[in-house]
C-alpha cells in the first residue's frame, strides 16, 4: 500500500496562473500551470494524475523532476526553500468519465453536440492540471483558457471574463479558494439572467435543447436563496456572481464549485406547465443545498476530507432551512422526514457503518466517504438536532462568528461546536461527539416497571450487531416535564407513572417532532394508549409511529406481523407523509410473498383495502385548488391500487393512456409513471416497447424521462428485457449518469432480475471503467443489496463480491451489504408464515 502524505506540508501555494488549451477535436489537452508558493523543503511534490508532464522550470530554467503515478506526484528538488514558482508544461487526455475536464453530449436538431465541463471534487483537479490538490492548500487563480472555438459560444467560469485575446479567455483573479472548488465550462448555451438585491448576478445556463422556461424556476430559487443566505449568515456573497450551469452528462447530482454550480439536468431545469410538487421541491432544495455551501464549504472549507461532513451535513440541513423560508407552504421539513430520516435511520442501524466522522487518507477511500444516508441524512440529522437545541439566534449568531474566524481559510467541526457553543452558552461539542464519532444510534426502551416510568438506552442494530455498551447524549425532546433534556446515562427512573400519567393528561412520548436520532421502544401498554390518541397527533409524529415500528420489526425487536394492522389503523389519514411512511412499510411486506402464489394474491387483496378509499376520495386526476398534501398523496395511492390490480384502476388508468396516445408528455406529471407502468404491464406489446423508448431518447424533460424509463423496465417479454440489457452500454440511450437507476428497476422487474443480475456480473470490470472513478460507483452494490432476499441470491451475491473485498473503496461496501441482505434473508425465513397468516386474516 502506497503511504499518503498531505504535499501541502512540503509546499504552500499562494498563486496560481492556468493556462489551459482543450480541443475537442483532437480529444487534447495542453496546459501550463505557474504556481507561485513556500516551498518548506528541498523536495516537494505537486499533485498530477493521468499527466505527461512536458517540462518543470524555475526561472526559466529546466529543473529536473520525477513522477510517481502510485502518488499522484511530481516530485521536484529544490536548490533552497522559500518562496518559487514553478512552471509545469502538461498535456492530457480529455476523456469521457465524468470526471476532471470532460465532454456532455446531447442532440440539437438532430445534431449530436457537446458541452466541456469540469468536476474535481474530491481529487480531480490533478487531473486538469499539476496543483495542490488539497483543500487546505487555498490560493488565489488567475484561469486562461482556450478551445477551438465556434461563434456565439459561451464560456464560464468561477469568476467573470475580463478580456479575450488571440481567442484566449482571460477571467478575473479569484479569492482564496481550494483546487476542487475551480471549475469552467464551454459551448453552445442558453442563458437566463437576473440581480439580487444586493447587486449578484444570478445565472441559469443550460444547452439550447431545453425550452427556453425550463430555466426560470431555478432562476428563482437561486436569487432568492443567495438572498436568504445573506442574510440568515450575515455575511454577504463573496463573489461577483453566482452561475447555475445543467451539464447533460453529470455523475453526482450537483456540485458547489464557487460562483459557477454545475448540476445534472434534472437537478436545474424544470418544465413550468408540467412537473409535479415533489419534482420542484427537490430541485429547490438541491439549488439551496449548492448555494448553502458558498458559504459553507467555499468561503470556509474543511481542513481535510475527514471533516467532510462539516460541508455536506451543514448543506443538507440548510437547504431544507432556506426553502421553508421561500416557500413555507410547501411544509418542506415534513420531506425531510421521509427523505433524509427514513434513509439515515436505515443505513445507521447496520453494523460496520461508517461515524459521520471518519478518519481517511487514501484518495480511493476518500470517495467512498460520501455515503448519502451517513454525511448527508444523518449528518444534518444530528445538526438539527443542534438547532433544536440552542435555537436560530444562537445558530445564527455563531455561524456569523464561524465565517468571520475563518473566511477564505479552513476549518474542522471543533471550530463550528466553538463557535455555536459560545452563541448559545452551551457546550454544543461534547453532546455531539458522542453522535459524530459513533457509528450507529440508540433504541430508547420506555416501560412501566414496577409501577415506575424507565427509560433506557441500547444501540439499535438491524441484523447482527456487536454491543459494545455505545452510549449517546440523547436530547429526549419529551412532553413530561420530568424527563430530562438530555438523557446521558443508561437507564433512568421518572417516577410513577399512573401519578405522572394523571399529572399531564396525556400519553407519555418522547423524541417529539422526531428531531433527534434515535427510535422509541413503548411497552404494549404505553403504545397502546399513543394508539389511542393517534389522530391528535401531528403529521410527524404519526408518520414516526410508523417508522419506529416498521425499524424495530426490521430489528427483530418485535414481531413483522404485528404492524401489519397498524397499516388499515392510517390507511385513510389525509397527510402525504404519513402515507409514505405507510407504503414504505406496505411496500416492506412484498420480500414475504413469492411471484404468483396465493400469499401474493392476499397481499395485493390488503393492498386494496388500503387504497380503495383514498383512490374514490382523490380520484385519478390532479383536480385545481386541491391541497399539497392531496397531489402529493396521490402517488402512492395510485401506485398502491395498481399494484392490488384493482380492475377499475386498471381500466382508468388505460383509459388516460388512450386519450393522451400522441402526446404522452402531456400526461400530468404527478400520476404520468403510473399510466405507463400500467399499460406497459397490462396492454404492452413491442409497438409501445418502441414508442416508449424513442421517447425516452428524443425527450429533453428529465422527470418525464424517469416514468418513462420506469415503465418501459416493468415489462415482462423476454425479448424486451433482453433488448433493453444490451441498451445499457449504448450512451446514445441511456446515459451512464442514469445507468444505475435502469439497472435497479430491471432487477427489482421480477421477470428481469436473472438477466440484470447476469449483465452486472459480466460486465463488471466494463462498469468499472466507464463509472469507476465516480463517488457513485458503490451505490451499484447498494442497489442490489436493497433488492435482493432469498438464500440462493445472496449465495451468489457473496461469491461474486467476496473476492472484491479488499478493493478500496470496496470494502466497507461489500462487508455491509452482504450483512444487509443476510438479514433480509433471515427475516423472511423466519417470520413469513407468521406475516402472511396476519396479511390473510386482513385482506
Ligand atoms: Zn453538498
Amino acid at each position: 500500500m502506497a503511504e499518503f502524505t498531505h504535499f501541502y506540508e512540503t509546499f504552500q501555494p499562494s498563486h496560481y496562473n492556468l493556462y489551459i488549451d482543450i480541443n475537442r477535436e483532437t480529444k487534447l489537452i495542453s496546459g501550463l500551470s505557474t504556481i507561485t508558493g513556500e516551498a518548506k523543503t528541498t523536495e516537494i511534490s505537486i499533485h498530477q494524475k493521468y499527466l505527461t508532464i512536458n517540462s518543470v522550470k524555475i526561472a526559466d530554467q529546466e529543473v529536473p523532476f520525477t513522477v510517481n503515478n502510485d502518488q499522484d506526484a511530481i516530485k521536484i528538488t529544490l536548490p533552497t526553500t522559500g518562496e518559487v514558482t514553478v512552471a509545469i508544461d502538461y498535456t492530457a487526455p480529455l476523456t469521457d468519465t465524468m470526471m476532471g475536464i470532460y465532454p456532455s453530449y446531447y442532440e440539437l436538431d438532430g445534431v449530436k453536440k457537446q458541452l466541456i465541463g469540469t468536476q474535481f471534487e474530491t481529487n480531480a483537479a490533478r487531473q486538469a492540471f499539476p496543483c495542490v490538490d488539497e483543500p487546505e492548500a487555498k490560493a488565489t487563480f488567475d484561469v486562461a483558457i482556450k478551445f477551438d472555438e465556434h461563434e456565439g459560444e459561451t464560456v464560464l467560469g468561477n469568476m467573470p471574463e475580463i478580456k479575450t485575446e488571440n481567442g484566449v479567455h482571460y477571467f478575473d483573479t479569484t479569492v482564496r479558494m481550494s483546487t476542487y472548488l475551480i471549475a469552467f465550462a464551454f459551448g453552445d448555451m442558453q442563458a437566463k439572467e437576473t440581480t439580487t438585491k444586493s447587486g449578484v448576478k444570478i445565472g441559469v445556463f443550460a444547452t439550447k435543447a431545453h425550452k427556453a422556461n425550463e430555466l426560470d424556476f431555478a432562476l428563482d430559487i437561486a436569487k432568492r436563496s443567495i438572498e436568504f443566505y445573506e442574510d440568515f449568515y450575515q455575511t454577504p456573497y463573496p463573489l461577483p456572481h453566482s452561475w447555475q450551469l445543467a451539464l447533460p452528462d453529470f455523475s453526482a447530482g450537483a456540485m458547489e464549485n464557487w460562483g459557477l454550480v454545475t448540476y445534472r439536468e434534472a437537478y436545474l431545469l424544470i418544465d413550468p406547465d408540467n412537473t409535479s410538487l415533489d419534482t420542484k421541491q427537490v430541485v429547490a432544495t438541491v439549488i439551496a443545498h449548492e448555494l448553502a455551501h458558498q458559504w459553507f464549504g467555499d468561503l470556509v472549507t474543511m481542513k481535510w476530507w475527514d471533516d467532510l461532513w462539516l460541508n455536506e451535513s451543514f448543506a443538507n440541513m440548510m437547504e431544507y432551512v432556506a426553502i421553508d423560508a421561500l416557500e413555507p407552504n410547501w411544509h418542506i421539513w415534513e420531506v425531510f422526514q421521509t427523505s433524509e430520516a427514513a434513509a439515515a435511520l436505515q443505513r445507521d442501524a447496520t453494523d460496520g457503518v461508517q461515524s459521520v466522522h471518519v478518519q481517511v487518507e487514501d484518495p480511493a477511500e476518500i470517495d467512498s466517504l460520501f455515503d448519502g444516508a451517513i454525511v448527508y441524512a444523518k449528518g444534518a440529522r444530528l445538526l438539527v438536532m443542534v438547532r433544536a437545541l440552542i435555537g436560530d439566534d444562537a445558530l445564527r449568531q455563531g455561524l456569523k462568528n464561524y465565517f468571520m474566524a475563518h473566511q477564505y481559510g479552513n476549518a474542522t467541526g471543533a471550530n463550528l461546536w466553538s463557535a455555536l457553543g459560545e452563541a448559545a452558552h452551551l457546550d454544543v461539542g461534547a453532546i455531539m461527539n458522542s453522535w459524530l464519532e459513533q457509528p450507529g444510534y440508540p433504541v430508547v426502551t420506555v416501560a412501566v416497571v414496577d409501577g415506575q416510568l424507565t427509560l433506557s438506552q441500547d444501540q439499535f442494530f438491524i441484523g447482527e450487531g456487536q454491543d459494545i455498551g455505545r452510549q449517546w447524549q440523547i436530547p429526549l425532546n419529551s412532553n413530561y416535564a420530568i424527563a430530562p433534556q438530555i438523557f446521558s446515562d443508561k437507564t433512568i427512573v421518572l417516577g410513577d407513572y399512573h401519578q405522572l400519567r394523571q399529572e399531564s393528561g396525556m400519553p407519555f412520548r418522547v423524541n417529539i417532532g422526531n428531531d433527534s436520532h434515535f427510535i422509541v421502544k413503548y411497552d404494549a401498554d404505553l403504545m397502546q394508549d399513543i394508539l389511542q390518541h393517534a389522530d391528535e397527533l401531528t403529521a410527524i409524529d404519526q408518520l414516526q409511529i410508523l417508522q419506529d415500528q416498521r425499524l424495530l420489526a426490521e430489528g427483530r425487536q418485535v414481531s413483522y406481523a404485528s404492524v401489519v394492522p397498524l397499516l388499515l389503523r392510517f390507511a385513510d389519514n389525509q397527510s402525504n407523509i404519513v402515507n409514505a411512511a405507510l407504503y414504505r412499510l406496505a411496500n416492506d411486506l412484498k420480500k414475504f410473498v413469492e411471484p404468483d402464489s396465493t400469499e401474493e394474491k392476499a397481499l395485493k387483496a390488503f393492498f386494496n383495502k388500503l387504497s380503495v378509499n383514498q383512490v374514490a376520495r382523490l380520484g385519478w386526476l390532479p383536480k385545481t385548488g386541491e391541497s399539497n398534501d392531496d397531489q402529493l398523496t396521490r402517488p402512492y395511492i395510485l401506485a398502491a391500487t395498481l399494484y392490488a390490480e384493482n380492475p377499475d384502476s386498471i381500466t382508468a388508468a388505460h383509459q388516460l393512456f388512450v386519450d393522451h396516445q400522441n402526446s404522452l408528455e402531456t400526461l400530468p406529471a404527478d400520476i404520468r409513471p403510473y399510466i405507463l407502468r400500467n399499460e406497459v404491464q397490462h396492454f404492452g406489446n413491442a409497438e409501445l416497447f418502441t414508442q416508449l423508448l424513442t421517447a425516452y431518447r428524443t425527450a429533453t424533460d428529465s422527470s418525464y424521462k424517469a416514468g418513462l424509463s420506469a415503465a418501459i423496465t416493468s415489462t415482462s417479454d423476454q425479448t424486451q428485457i433482453a433488448d433493453l440489457i444490451e441498451k445499457f452500454e449504448d450512451a446514445d440511450t441511456i446515459k451512464p449518469q442514469d445507468l444505475r437507476g435502469w439497472f435497479r428497476y430491471v432487477l427489482a422487474n421480477k421477470d428481469g432480475q436473472q438477466a440484470a443480475w447476469d449483465w452486472i456480473r459480466d460486465q463488471w470490470g466494463w462498469l468499472e471503467e466507464t463509472v469507476g472513478g465516480d463517488m457513485e460507483f458503490t451505490t451499484y452494490i447498494t442497489v442490489i443489496a436493497g433488492i435482493f432476499h432469498t438464500p440462493q441470491r445472496l449465495a451468489e451475491f457473496k461469491a461474486f463480491f467476496e473476492p472484491k473485498l479488499e478493493t478500496p473503496g470496496l470494502t466497507r461496501e461489500i462487508t455491509m451489504d452482504m450483512k444487509v441482505i443476510e438479514t433480509r434473508v433471515n427475516l423472511v425465513e423466519s417470520e413469513k408464515d407468521e406475516v402472511n397468516a396476519a396479511i390473510a386474516k386482513l385482506s
